[in-house]
């Protein structure tokens, strides 16, 4: 059983952003400059948003953090997002998700130009990302595929079975793995909460990605001998074994199926330290103008 380890591959990446940034400032060019909104206070959203912007420093991004209150208008939020769209010195613009009820956050998704749109959400990216055209894919799928292309994870010919079908998880790593691209050329089956007899499917699954946001849901009965889990779920429970009071979980119960895998993720430290990392990764690519 081999982990696949997300902590450290994220900071390899950041390293080799770190040194292209330097690169690119030794031949003149100016510093990737992400932007983000953050509306409200939400703990985890600001937890997120902090996490981000000490990323960006860390890699030697310049960046800025936008604040309203959680009663912003939608229309004060649309013009904002007009504002940074203008700004030429700005690469990426991301709306922490989520928003207070009374804004669209389809109308916000969609106001954001897909050059700058560094999340991947924009539904011009995600029809570039189903035509296997260049793009910018959302953070937490292309954590994914960074991770299986690293470690030379097999997924050509291979059953993949994704459980969840969230538009910022579950639906494009679906989409991904079906590409015709390494990684990816899998056969996916898409599951969700009204499929019937998910433990049949799970069990054809070679490549297991469970998204759905259930505490330790997959378990040692529900997958064969040999399979790769890519657990993307990130649950916060109480616990008097840890000085915050704290601790995360995954969806699937890691000690129960860690012996039948051939790789897997752990929770923390797989696929959630990757999605920064391809956010970086994004903002770099926006400023050297790669895409558009
Ligand atoms: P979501 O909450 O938007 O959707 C959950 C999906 O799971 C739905 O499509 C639903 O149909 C499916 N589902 C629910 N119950 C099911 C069941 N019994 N059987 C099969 N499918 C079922 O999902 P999301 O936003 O993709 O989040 C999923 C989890 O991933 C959450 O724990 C979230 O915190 C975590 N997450 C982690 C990262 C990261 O960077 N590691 C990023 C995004 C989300």
């Amino acid at each position: 059983m081999i982990i696949l380890d997300g902590k450290k591959t994220a900071s390899d990446i950041k390293e080799e952003i770190a040194i292209e940034v330097a690169n690119l400032l030794d031949k003149g060019g100016k510093k990737p400059h992400l932007a983000a909104i953050l509306v409200g206070s939400d703990g985890a959203s600001e937890t997120y948003v902090k996490a981000k912007v000490k990323a960006c420093v860390k890699v030697g991004f310049e960046s800025t953090l936008v604040r309203f209150d959680s009663n912003v208008s939608e229309s004060e939020l649309l013009a904002e997002i007009e504002k940074i769209n203008r700004n030429s010195s700005i690469d990426g613009l991301i709306v922490q998700l989520p928003l207070p009820k009374h804004i669209d956050e389809m109308k916000v998704t969609e106001a954001i130009i897909p050059e700058k749109d560094v999340d991947g959400f924009h539904p011009a990216n995600i029809g570039r990302m189903a035509l296997n055209l260049p793009t910018y894919l959302p953070a937490t799928p292309a954590g994914i595929l960074e991770l299986l292309e690293r470690y030379e994870v097999e997924t050509s010919g291979k059953n993949c079975v994704v459980i969840g079908r969230s538009h910022i998880v579950g639906s494009p790593m679906s989409i991904l793995m079906a590409r015709n691209n390494n990684p990816g050329n899998c056969t996916v089956t898409l599951t969700h909460s009204r499929t019937k007899n998910l433990k049949e499917i799970t069990k054809t699954a070679d490549i297991l990605i469970v998204a759905l946001g259930k505490a330790e849901f997959v378990t040692a009965d529900m997958v064969k001998e040999g399979v790769t889990i890519i657990d993307v779920g990130i649950t916060r429970v109480k616990s008097d074994k840890t000085k915050s009071g704290w601790k995360l979980l995954g969806d699937v119960d890691f000690k129960g199926v860690k012996s039948k895998c051939d790789f897997i993720t752990p929770v923390p430290g797989g696929v959630g330290p990757m999605t920064i990392a391809m956010l970086l990764k994004n903002t770099l690519i926006s400023s050297k103008s790669q895409l558009y």
